[in-house]
C-alpha cells in the first residue's frame, strides 16, 4: 500500500490513462477525487474503484476554467479533509492541421485544456498541499513536447509547456516540500489513440512498426510510472521528465 490514507485528485480520470491511474491509487490505499468533464466515464471510474473496496468521488469539472476548478479543489477537501497528490492529466489531442492551417479558436482551446489547466489546478490545490507540508504533482505531458510531430502545433506547444511548467513549479515549491514532475508518454492505447488511428489496423500497424519495444503502451504503464512519481518511492526525484514511450523518442 504505497498510497495508504493519502488523497489524490486526477483531472480526466473518467477514461484511458486517468482511469488507469485513478484505478491503481486507490488499489494503493488513495483516497480519489475524479475530476473530469465526461460524467458518464466518471461515475464508471468511481465505480470500479468502489467495486474493489476504494474510496471515490467524481467532481465535475471543466480543468480549464478557473471557478470549477476552484470549486472542485473545495469539494475533495469537504469531502477528504487534505490533498496529498494531484496527477494533471487531462487532455484533448485537437485539430490535425499544419500550423498555417491551424484555427486559432483551436489552438485556444488545446492550450487552455492541456496547460492552462495544469496552472490552475496546481494554483488551487498547492494552498491545500501546505497545509500537510508535503504533496507530489504528477504532470502528464508527453513525447510530443520533447520531439517533432507533424500536424499538431498546438498539442506539441502545450506539451513543451508541461515539461517547463513542471520544471518551474519543481524549484518554487522545493522549499514546501511538494516534489512536481511529469511523464511524457509515447503512443498508449486509449481512446485518444484510437480517435486518431479511427479504428484501422493498418494504422496500429504502422504505429507499431516505429515503435522499438515492437508495441503500443498499455495505460497502466504509465500509471506506474505515476505511483512512482506520486509515492515515496520517489521522493528524491522533483522536476524530472519521465519518458514512458518504449523507446521512441531514443530512435
Ligand atoms: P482520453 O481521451 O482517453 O482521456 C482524456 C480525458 O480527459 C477524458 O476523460 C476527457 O473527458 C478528459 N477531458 C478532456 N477535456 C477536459 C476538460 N476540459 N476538463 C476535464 N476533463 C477533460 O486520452 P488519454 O490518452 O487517456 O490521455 C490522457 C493524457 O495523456 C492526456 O493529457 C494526453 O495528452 C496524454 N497523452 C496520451 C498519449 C496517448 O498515446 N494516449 C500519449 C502522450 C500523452
Amino acid at each position: 500500500m504505497k498510497l495508504k490514507n493519502k488523497v489524490a485528485i486526477i483531472t480526466g480520470a473518467s477514461s484511458g490513462i486517468g482511469r488507469a491511474i485513478a484505478e491503481l491509487y486507490a488499489a494503493e490505499g488513495a483516497m480519489i477525487a475524479v475530476a473530469d468533464l465526461d460524467e458518464t466515464g466518471g461515475t464508471e471510474t468511481v465505480d470500479i474503484v468502489r467495486e474493489k473496496g476504494g474510496y471515490a468521488l467524481f467532481v465535475k469539472t471543466d480543468v480549464s476554467k478557473a471557478r470549477e476548478v476552484a470549486s472542485m479543489a473545495r469539494q475533495a477537501m469537504e469531502k477528504y479533509g487534505r490533498i496529498d497528490i494531484l496527477v494533471n492529466n487531462a487532455g484533448i489531442e485537437g485539430k490535425s492541421a499544419l500550423t498555417a492551417d491551424y484555427p486559432e479558436e483551436d489552438w485556444d482551446r488545446v492550450l487552455a485544456v492541456n496547460l492552462k489547466s495544469v496552472f490552475l489546478c496546481s494554483k488551487y490545490v498547492i494552498p491545500e498541499m501546505f497545509k500537510n507540508c508535503q504533496g507530489a504533482i504528477v504532470n502528464i505531458s508527453s513525447i510530443a513536447g520533447m520531439t517533432a510531430f507533424q500536424k499538431a502545433p498546438a498539442y506539441a506547444a502545450s506539451k513543451a509547456g508541461i515539461i517547463a511548467l513542471t520544471r518551474s513549479m519543481a524549484i518554487e515549491y522545493a522549499p514546501n516540500n511538494i516534489r512536481v514532475n511529469c511523464i511524457c508518454p509515447g503512443i498508449i492505447k486509449t481512446p485518444m489513440v484510437e480517435r486518431s488511428t479511427k479504428g484501422s489496423l493498418d494504422a496500429e500497424r504502422k504505429l507499431i512498426r516505429e515503435e522499438p519495444l515492437g508495441r503500443i503502451g498499455k495505460p497502466e504503464e504509465v500509471a506506474n510510472a505515476a505511483l512512482y512519481l506520486a509515492s515515496d518511492d520517489s521522493s528524491y526525484v522533483t522536476g524530472s521528465a519521465l519518458v514512458v514511450d518504449g523507446g521512441w523518442t531514443i530512435k
